[in-house]
C-alpha cells in the first residue's frame, strides 16, 4: 500500500541551550506559537536542561 505524500510536514528540533545537542524532534503545531523553552532531559549534559525549538 502506497502512504500518501501530501507534502512534507514539519518538524522542530528541540536544541539544548547549554550543549546544543539536538535531542528530541516535534512535529509542528501552532503557527504563531512563541519559542519556547522545555525543560527536558538532556542525554549529553546528562540532566535536565532548557531546550528550545529550532528550525532547521
Ligand atoms: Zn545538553
Amino acid at each position: 500500500m502506497a502512504k500518501k505524500k501530501g507534502g512534507a510536514r514539519e518538524y522542530l528540533t528541540l536544541e539544548c541551550t547549554e550543549c546544543a545537542a539536538r535531542n528530541y524532534r516535534t512535529p509542528r503545531r501552532m503557527k504563531d506559537s512563541p519559542k519556547l523553552a522545555l525543560k527536558k532531559y538532556c542525554k549529553v549534559c546528562r540532566r535536565h536542561t532548557a531546550h528550545k525549538e529550532r528550525k532547521k
